[in-house]
């Protein structure tokens, strides 16, 4: 699919339409019920692609209108995980969360979103990005009682996801994107088998493989983190080198408002970077011109080539029309870079 110079996408989620789940809440619970649901579902998707499309995103995404929650949504699918008695954890070394149970081999008995891809396809023209936790971040969102080990339970994550993304795939997905951010936190285990879970993960895609790592959405938990990170978050500093000689071709990562030093994305050499110029934190909206400026600080470190203008996280905490804002802001701003660069 051709694309722009500079390509507009997102980083995966949108807020659902309030008849769907409750506004501005992590993990809320559907609103409708069984064919009202599915029906429901189909309908904020095809809500969310028009929001995209009209505020000018090429690559586009289901706004993950289909999932309660980036991770357990897809965990929730499969076999030998424990979902209703749920055991307490610090996850991401940050806070405490009801997370699920590992209690026997963990098993995907059907493909869990084929049929919403196949929907998805057929619903727009546009270049199309699905996202997938990935095996890192899955292990760090339960409670293992089986594997004894997190490599394992990594690795076997990976096995089904890479069995998915395959289909998915076949189905018309432009790019498969993994969301690690476990990555930016554990950085030996990064280098011990985070990268190749990832690596088997997207093994023998025919589309494009991308991970997403950030500094999580705006929950207090996560804004009260950045406040102990110091005045530079060199945390990507771990971890690009790694990506860089992955087979991953794109990286997704947190720019706007964060104290990332942006030279930090040159570690990410012959990689497309995904950066992040609409910060989800804040209902502040960002002017195109800010968006620009993002896209231009960036472009000092990665060739335009290779840059796509993305939103730092999801948006799903955030209201409606202040993401649909903030993507028309992204759009905007991309499109004032294309302009200069001819
Ligand atoms: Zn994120």
């Amino acid at each position: 699919m051709a694309l722009p110079l500079l390509p507009t996408t997102i980083a995966g989620s949108l807020p659902k339409p309030a008849w769907l789940a409750e506004p501005k809440k992590l993990w809320a619970p559907w609103k409708l019920e069984g064919e009202a649901l599915v029906e429901g579902k189909r309908d904020a998707v095809r809500l969310a692609l028009s929001m995209q499309e009209k505020a000018g995103i090429d690559i586009v995404t289901d706004g993950e209108q289909t999932r309660r929650h980036f991770v357990n949504g897809y965990m929730e699918k499969l076999e030998g995980i424990d979902f209703k008695n749920l055991k307490t954890v610090h996850i991401r070394n940050r806070y405490d969360a009801d997370v699920p149970r590992v209690v026997a081999p963990v098993r995907r008995p059907k493909p869990v979103h084929s049929e919403d891809v196949k929907f998805l396809r057929s619903a727009t023209t546009h270049a199309l990005k699905f996202t997938l936790p990935g095996p890192m971040t899955m292990v760090d969102t339960l409670y293992d009682e089986y594997y004894g080990s997190r490599e394992k339970l990594a690795m076997a994550f990976a096995g089904i996801l890479n069995q998915e993304a395959t289909e998915l795939a076949a189905l018309g997905v432009d790019v498969i994107q993994f969301d690690e951010p476990a990555f930016n936190v554990y950085f030996d285990e990064v280098r011990d088998w985070g990268i190749a879970a990832l690596e088997r993960a997207a093994q023998g895609l025919k589309c494009k493989t991308a991970v997403h790592i950030c500094y999580g959405y705006g929950i207090k938990a996560n804004i009260d983190w950045k406040k102990t990170l110091g005045s530079e978050w060199r945390q990507y500093e771990n971890i690009f080198p790694l990506l860089a000689g992955s087979a991953i071709d794109q990286v997704s990562l947190e720019c706007a408002n964060s104290r990332v030093p942006l030279e930090l994305m040159a570690l990410l050499e012959g990689k497309d970077v995904l950066v992040g110029a609409i910060d989800v934190a804040t209902d502040s909206v960002e002017t195109p011109e800010q968006v620009a400026a993002t896209i231009r600080a960036a472009m000092k470190h990665v060739p335009a080539s290779r840059i796509q203008a993305c939103t730092n996280c999801g948006m799903v905490p955030l209201g409606r029309e202040i993401a649909r804002a903030k993507l028309e802001a992204l759009a905007a701003g991309a499109a004032i870079v294309r302009r200069e660069i001819g």
